[in-house]
Order: structure tokens, then C-alpha cells, then sequence
């Protein structure tokens, strides 16, 4: 394969763009863990990659949860007594508590203010609320619009459905040189909100369109679903295969200019792990990397006792920690087609890390091959950073006995992952160097 593959495909496009436009489009669709808003968001996303859809039945058991009742919403609105509508659905999804039960009736203001929620703190933001297992009824409106209700008598209305339906989600494979997995997993259950969730889910689908265009090793396995339920439904469904999956990253809030932060696996010193933050310390001097923690997003299934899986955690800034986190200033304004490049190239690069990461043995260990004989300081020296690749082959040559990968050797060195990889190459071809084996340790 050659080493450029995935290099070449980053630097080439402007693909932020390509990626904000999609997460455009996907943001005014009212989500949740499920109903038509989950398929709709698929529906779209299939326009780009083929996806499969999958529909798991409600009360189906999966593990100690049941799949829920399907939700729905048509139209949902408060009117003041002169019959306006002052809370308004189709002005904002986020007015109503995501699963409301539906309600008609008349209330007094007194009563309306117990289904109300708002953020006092950010009196123009309208906040994010969910009640997807406690049958409540509400709505979330700014501050301001709650200070400015009056005595009055209000009529509530929320046209929504709880029926036996279906959860679903959506599948990507893509079938690489060997069986052995890399799993890549984004939410899709939130209404409109950019940053938490529309980042990563339309980061996630161009990366899978790079993916069918480059070579690659590994078999690709991309998961669009509902957070929590749905990723515990896809492992309850798939436990037959989730030993192949050899690394895999969550995806979320990606898009503003925050972090990156990358919060490690249950393992901590998982291959992904490392290739992440070898990745992410390099990116930025605000890079943060966190041990794993059982709180956070899907993560916490995958990493789950009984699958442990090298799973870990992509964000810019983190989640809950950015002011805009959950309420309606998490807007197209929050991310930026700069920030998705950024992030898709972070994720690129650790891919690629992954993709190549050999063990190497050195056929002439027997105190340094003389490189001069071979032409090989001639050939360096015709290059630019010539130093570095010289001292990249020493590197090379000397940790190269069978017990280091290129990561541990780049880690130990210093020396960029992808200047150890080019003149691995070109020992390889002087038969200096052989790869020890087709498959990365702990492969099958
Ligand atoms: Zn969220």
C-alpha cells in the first residue's frame, strides 16, 4: 500500500465545507432515540454512503434495557389568551421536552410554569430537556420568554405519538484486507444541535467516503445510532462480532474550536489510545487526554465490563464543559468547516497510525549496516530534512528487534510516525528491514 494513502486524501479537499453543509441539512430535523426524525437524518446520510437501516421492534430486551415505544411529533405550541402562539414547535424543535406525552388542554399560568424549563443563567438560550423514560409533558422556552408571561389563561398542545414502533440506526461496513475491525460510532438522537451530535455524525460520513476511495487494511464498521439504547441494542445484536473490533473511537463535538480532548479506553494503553494521543498532543498546545470514566457517551457501553472494548473518545471541547452544551446556542454558528476539517484530520491521522503501525526486525543487527555502501545517505541527502531521516534510520535500524512497533519507536524517538514509516520502507527495500508479520499484534 502506498504510505500516502490516507496523507494525500487530507491535504487535497476542502472538505470542511462538504461537512458543514451536511450537518445544514440534517440540523433543522427534530431527532430523538427514535421515530421518523432518526430515519429521516438516515435517509439523508445514505444519499453519501450506503448505509444499512436497521429497525429493532419496541420491547424488544436488549441486555437489563427494553427498546421504547416509538416516539413522534407533528406540531406542538403554548397560545396566550388572545389565541397567539407564543411558544411555537416549528420555530424551534427544542421548544418541546424531547418525548413529550402529548396534551390539549387549558392551564393557568401557575400550572404552566411547572412543565417550563429554562436557563436563567443564558436568558436567550432556549435549553435541551429529554424525558425518554418518565411520561411527562413540557416545554423549554428562553428565559426572557418566561419573565414575560403574564396572568393569563394558556392553551397547551403537543401532537405527539408513543406507539409500538421501532428503534433504528444505521450501519456502514466496509469490507478491508483483513476481518479485524475498526469501529467508528457517532449519536444521532438529538434534535437541533450542532456541535453534540450533527458534527460527528456528518464528520463520520465523509470519512467513510475517503475510506471507499483509499486502501486500506483494516475492515470499517461505522455506527449511526441513537445514544445509549442504541448502541447497547447494536452490541446486544452483534455480540458475535465484536471480537474482531481491534480499536474504535466515539465521535461527538467535534466542530468548535475547543480542545481536542480525547478521553481514553477502559484499557488506557489500548493501540487506539496511544495512536490518539500521540495524534492529539501534536495537534495543539490545549490538547487534553482524560483517563476513561464511566460517564460520557457511547463509550460507556462499548467500554462496558463484559466487552471492554479499545473504545475511546473523540471531542474538541468537551461535553457538558462548553456553555452552548445542550441548549439552542449549539447552533451552526458554534461550528465551523475549519474546525470539522481539523478534527476529520486528527481522526485521519490516527487511522493511519493504525493502519500502518508494523513491527519491523532488522536483518543486520549485528552492530549499524554500513548505509553509506548502499546509497542510502545519497538518496537521503537529495532530500530535504535530511538530518531527520538519517536519524530516523538509526532509529529504525536499532529499536527494530521485534519488540517495538512504529508507534513505540516514534513515541521513544520523537521522530514523526510518517518519517519513520518512509525510511522503513526504504530499508525494507535495501533488505535491511523486514516486517515481522502481515498482522499487527493480537490480530486473528
Ligand atoms: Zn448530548
Amino acid at each position: 500500500m502506498p504510505v500516502s494513502d490516507f496523507d494525500s486524501s487530507i491535504k487535497a479537499e476542502n472538505i470542511g465545507g462538504e461537512i458543514y453543509r451536511l450537518a445544514e441539512e440534517l440540523y433543522p430535523i427534530c431527532r430523538s432515540i427514535t421515530g421518523n426524525g432518526v430515519r429521516k437524518t438516515l435517509n439523508i446520510i445514505s444519499k453519501h454512503i450506503s448505509l444499512e437501516i436497521k429497525e429493532v421492534a419496541t420491547g424488544t430486551q436488549v441486555f437489563d434495557w427494553t427498546v421504547p415505544r416509538e416516539w413522534n411529533i407533528y406540531d406542538a405550541f403554548i397560545k396566550n389568551g388572545k389565541g397567539e402562539r407564543i411558544i411555537d414547535f416549528n420555530r424551534h424543535n427544542l421548544h418541546v421536552l424531547n418525548y413529550s406525552i402529548p396534551i390539549h388542554k387549558k392551564v393557568t399560568l401557575e400550572e404552566l410554569k411547572n412543565h417550563l424549563y429554562t436557563l436563567p443563567d443564558h436568558p436567550d438560550w432556549i435549553p435541551y430537556r429529554t424525558s425518554y423514560y418518565d411520561d411527562k409533558w413540557g416545554f423549554c422556552l428562553t428565559h426572557n420568554q418566561l419573565e414575560n408571561l403574564e396572568e393569563d389563561t394558556y392553551e397547551v398542545y403537543i401532537d405527539s405519538s408513543h406507539n409500538d414502533g421501532y428503534l433504528t440506526y444505521g450501519e456502514f461496513c466496509l469490507k478491508g484486507e483483513i476481518e479485524d475491525e475498526i469501529l467508528l460510532s457517532a449519536h444521532i438522537c438529538h434534535p437541533s444541535l450542532a456541535n453534540d451530535n450533527l458534527s460527528g455524525i456528518a464528520l463520520l460520513t465523509f470519512l467513510a467516503k475517503l475510506l471507499q476511495k483509499i486502501r486500506h487494511r483494516y475492515t470499517y464498521r461505522i455506527l449511526f445510532a441513537p445514544g445509549t439504547i442504541g448502541a447497547i441494542t447494536w452490541l446486544a445484536h452483534n455480540e458475535n462480532i465484536v471480537n474482531k473490533i481491534k480499536h474504535g473511537l466515539v465521535i461527538s463535538c467535534v466542530g468548535d474550536s475547543g480542545g481536542p480532548t480525547y478521553k481514553r479506553s477502559r484499557i488506557g494503553n489500548a493501540d487506539i489510545d496511544r495512536a490518539m494521543e500521540y495524534v492529539v498532543n501534536r495537534f495543539n498546545q490545549q490538547a487534553v487526554i482524560e483517563d476513561f470514566s464511566p460517564y460520557g457517551y457511547d463509550e460507556r457501553q462499548y467500554c462496558s465490563p463484559g466487552f471492554n472494548l479499545p473504545v475511546g473518545l473523540l471531542q474538541r471541547s468537551k461535553y457538558g464543559k462548553f456553555p452552548q452544551y445542550h441548549t439552542s446556542a449549539d447552533d451552526l454558528s458554534f461550528i465551523t468547516p475549519e474546525n470539522l476539517a481539523e478534527s476529520l484530520n486528527i481522526v485521519k491521522q490516527a487511522l493511519y497510525i493504525l493502519e500502518h503501525n508494523e513491527t519491523y526486525i532488522n536483518l543486520n543487527p549485528k552492530c549499524e549496516p554500513q548505509l553509506g555502501r548502499r546509497g542510502l545517505y545519497k538518496t537521503i541527502g537529495a532530500n530535504q530534512g535530511r538530518d531527520d531521516r538519517q536519524t530516523a534510520m538509526l532509529w529504525m535500524l536499532n529499536l527494530s528487534d521485534g519488540t517495538n512497533t512504529l508507534l513505540d519507536i516514534a513515541e521513544r524517538s520523537g521522530i514523526d510516525f510518517s518519517t519513520l514509516l518512509e525510511v522503513a520502507a526504504l530499508l525494507e527495500k535495501n533488505l535491511l528491514l523486514r516486517k515481522q508479520d502481515l498482522l499487527p499484534k493480537g490480530s486473528s
